[in-house]
């Protein structure tokens, strides 16, 4: 069983998502994370690339998603990659098709060997597996993702405005909405779930509500 959940920055997916994960007894895999990686691993080499150049590093680098940790050749990325920076250059390297290409191998790859996978991000559904079993699409408004992003920094001990973070959401939500290449947009087969004003517990019933009665009860 797939279920591909998509939707925009800061919408719950990865919460959600691994909650329903534990749930079911299914494989999570977060494609956003891979994104990231990629990211991280260009800023860290610096400079201009080629699709050429893309190639030949990609098909050097080792990205694993083990449980909820990012493995990027060997070394432990996971909250190196939560950067803001780095979430806006993983938009950025998200718009370069060979990019694209390779990582939606990948996910394919991981699929094919696992039973049941909740997989999210923004084009699962409309391009990963255009026939996947269950497709969500997971939104909510651009301030009140804003105030959980503001709430999840001050809970750590960050204090960034509000306005700048609604700001950078608005800014993501843009650049993935209205790229060429696999825009975030949910199709006529997605379930649209606003998560404006409810709960985690309230979601995560309502979604696999929605699962039971894909399979049919
Ligand atoms: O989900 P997350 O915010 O971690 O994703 C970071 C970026 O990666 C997104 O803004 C989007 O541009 C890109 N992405 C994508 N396709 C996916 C998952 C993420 O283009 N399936």
């Amino acid at each position: 069983m797939i279920i591909a959940i998509d939707g925009p920055a800061g919408a719950g997916k990865s919460t959600i998502a691994k909650i329903l994960a534990e749930k079911l007894n299914c494989t999570y895999i977060n494609t956003g994370a891979m994104y990231r990686a990629v990211a991280l691993k260009l800023l860290k080499i610096g400079g201009k690339f080629s699709q050429e150049d893309l190639k030949e590093i990609f098909e050097k680098t080792d990205i694993n998603l083990v449980g909820d940790k990012v493995i990027l050749d060997d070394e432990d990325v996971s909250e190196e990659i939560k950067d803001e920076k780095v979430a806006k250059f993983a938009s950025k390297v998200a718009q370069v098709p060979i990019i694209r290409q390779i990582l939606i191998e990948k996910q394919r790859e991981i699929a094919k060997t696992q039973q049941c996978v909740i997989m999210e991000g923004r084009d699962i559904g409309t391009v990963v597996f255009p026939d996947a079993d269950v497709k969500i699409f997971l939104t909510a408004s651009p301030e009140e993702r804003a105030k959980r992003r503001y709430e999840e920094l001050k809970s750590k001990g960050f204090h960034i405005p509000y306005e700048h973070l609604l700001e950078k959401i608005k800014e993501r939500d843009k650049q993935d909405m209205e790229r060429k290449i696999a825009p975030l947009k949910p199709t006529d087969e997605h379930i649209l779930v606003d998560t404006t004003g409810k709960s985690i517990n309230e979601i995560v019933d309502l979604i696999l509500k929605i699962v039971k009665e894909k399979q049919g009860g």
